[in-house]
Formats: C-alpha cells, sequence, structure tokens
C-alpha cells in the first residue's frame, strides 16, 4: 500500500511485529515499517517514545536503505559482541556460551534496583566464560552519576579482569569529560551522540576515546560515516533493535568505515521470536557476514502486526515524512 512518502516506485512492503524473546530496553514487542525501493529494503523502526521530529532522521535512514543503497564495503565479516542483559550469573555465563562464538562481551550494568555485588558476580561470570582473551565492555546507559561512575568503574574493572571500554556511564558530556579524567577506564559515547542536537560536543569536550554509531537515529550510512570522520575518534556500531533488514544497515556502515578497532554491537536479532526474513543475520565465529537478506513472501506474513498497529505505523510514517520535508 503507497503511503504519502511514496514517490514513483517506493512503497511501504510491510509492517511488521514480533515479540521479543527477552525484555530489552523496556520493551516486549518490536515493530516497524520496511519499504522497498530500486535499491532495495530499507527498514524505519523508530521506538514508540520517539516523536515525529527525531523519527525523521530513522525515516531517512530507511529511504537511503530503499532507494540509494550504501557505500562499497572495505571488509567482508565484521567482528560482533554479545550483549548480556542485567542478569543473574548463571543466565550470564549461558547467554555466552551460547552466543555464536563471540569473543567480546557487552554486559549491562547500573540497573535501577540491582547492587554492586550482583554486578561484580555478572562480571566475574563472563569473564570465567570468555576465558583470558575476551574482551569485556559495560553500558550504564548513562545510569550513573559521576562519583558513583568513578567507584563502580573500579569495581567491576576489577571483577572483569580489565574492561575494554565503559558505555555512556554518566548523562552528561561535561561529567564524561570529568570522568575520563579519573578513570583509566576508557570512556564510549552512546546517547550523547544518538539523541544530542549536537554530536560533535563529545569531541570538543574530549568527553569520549570511543563513539557508538546507530544508523538509524543518525539518518543513515552515509551521515554516519561524516559524523565519523568530524568525530575522529574509533567508532563501535550498534543496532538499534532492528530485524536483519535494518542490521544490514549497520553492518554496511561497519563494512564502509575506513578502521574498524573493536567487535560491533549488531549481534541482536536473536532477540526477536521471529525475523523479517528467511536467513537471518546471526554470528558465526564470532562474525556477521557482510550482507543484506531480503524478505519474502512467507517470511512477511509470519510477521504482519496486526491492522491497527499497521495503521498507527502509516499515521507515524506520514508524520515523520513531513518532519523530513520541513527540516530539509
Ligand atoms: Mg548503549
Amino acid at each position: 500500500m503507497p503511503s504519502s512518502i511514496a514517490t514513483g516506485p517506493l512503497q511501504v512492503r510491510a509492517v511488521y511485529s514480533t515479540p521479543l524473546r527477552t525484555r530489552f530496553r523496556g520493551i516486549t514487542v518490536r515493530d516497524g515499517v520496511l519499504l522497498r525501493g530500486d535499491a532495495g529494503w530499507g527498514e524505519v523502526s523508530p521506538f514508540w517514545d520517539y516523536d515525529a521530529a527525531e523519527s525523521a532522521a530513522w525515516l531517512r535512514a530507511g529511504l537511503e536503505a530503499a532507494e540509494e543503497g550504501w557505500p562499497e564495503p572495505v571488509r567482508a565479516r565484521i567482528p560482533v559482541n554479545v550483549t548480556v542483559p542485567a542478569v543473574g550469573p548463571e543466565q550470564a555465563a549461558r547467554i555466552v556460551a551460547g552466543s555464536g562464538g563471540c569473543t567480546t562481551a557487552k554486559v549491562k550494568v547500573a540497573e535501577p534496583g540491582q547492587s554492586a555485588a550482583e554486578e561484580q558476580a555478572r562480571l566475574e561470570a563472563v569473564r570465567d566464560a570468555l576465558g583470558p582473551a575476551g574482551k569485556i565492555r559495560v553500558d550504564a546507559n548513562a545510569g550513573w552519576d559521576l562519583d558513583t561512575a568513578v567507584a563502580r568503574l573500579a569495581l567491576l574493572d576489577r571483577a572483569a579482569g580489565g574492561l575494554e571500554y565503559a558505555e555512556q556511564p554518566c548523562p552528561d558530556v561535561a561529567d564524561l569529560a570529568a570522568l575520563r579524567r579519573r578513570t583509566h577506564v576508557p570512556v564510549a559515547a552512546d546517547e550523547s551522540i544518538r539523541r544530542a542536537a549536537d554530536p560533535l560536543a563529545v569531541r570538543r569536550a574530549e568527553a569520549a576515546d570511543v563513539v557508538v554509531l546507530k544508523v538509524q537515529p543518525l539518518g543513515g550510512v552515509r551521515a554516519c560515516l561524516r559524523l565519523a570522520e568530524e568525530v575522529g575518534l574509533p567508532v563501535v556500531v550498534s543496532s538499534a533493535l532492528e530485524s536483519s533488514v535494518g542490521i544490514a544497515a549497520g553492518l554496511a556502515l561497519a563494512a564502509a568505515l575506513p578502521e574498524l578497532p573493536y567487535a560491533c554491537g549488531l549481534a541482536t536479532v536473536h532477540l526477536f521470536a521471529r525475523d523479517t526474513v528467511p536467513s537471518p543475520l546471526l554470528p558465526v565465529e564470532g562474525h556477521l557476514e557482510v550482507r543484506r537478506p531480503e524478505p519474502t513472501a512467507d517470511s512477511l506474513a509470519a510477521v504482519a502486526a496486526p491492522a491497527d498497529q499497521d495503521r498507527r505505523w502509516h499515521e507515524r510514517l506520514d508524520a515523520m515524512a513531513e518532519q523530513m520535508r520541513a527540516a530539509a
């Protein structure tokens, strides 16, 4: 069914909806729109807490995928991390063991209601499961103030036997910069880049050692490549919990970056009970192959959203398109 953004051959081909296997980012169902244009399939799936103005970037990313395609890759496989949610140590170890050979783990910390001891136990379990050569990073999702971050990172760095970096330990760019002077653990900026009006503030403040880039919230692969060049720091490409159609855009970015010194956070489609494609982007030997899986009529039928959800997405897409045109 054509939407109001449809010009020429571009069409909304599917509104998908699938339960998640594990509650993630507070949600249990993931949904979004798939577009099909001359260049292929694109995903537009802003979370529901993003308004139309903030979602316009997600639409630009989907249109880039469908209408333009992506720059040429310079590598064919992308190393990826396993993500360990704020679970107990036994489950954390099981997740690492079942990760498809990932040698880097990203462990969620700063979960409200959890103690430092619970986080230490989780990190120790992940270290045991990965072995001494594995790399461990933590993601606090902006959950600590500066002093808590200093104290907690010292504890967690010991529990992990060394942290690769800490992702968004504090919400404020100024606090990230201050933290870097008070810990030897490298700092990665995520929320400070993707939900900030001024992503380059991180560089000016010397607030990070690494930046996390996500294709949809930042408006596409080319927009991310430009931002990476401007920021001038190592990039970790992460997913916004997309289906394999959206993950393919993250792979295209990771494949096109001149340097890729860290494992990327693109191994997330196993969280979907059902994917939008018959051959999901799952890691093998800790890597994702750079490819672009296509949905089929059957795979789309299996994830088709109910009529009311379908209607909500079409309305939302119209609102995003209006914002996009207004910003152009
Ligand atoms: Mg993060």
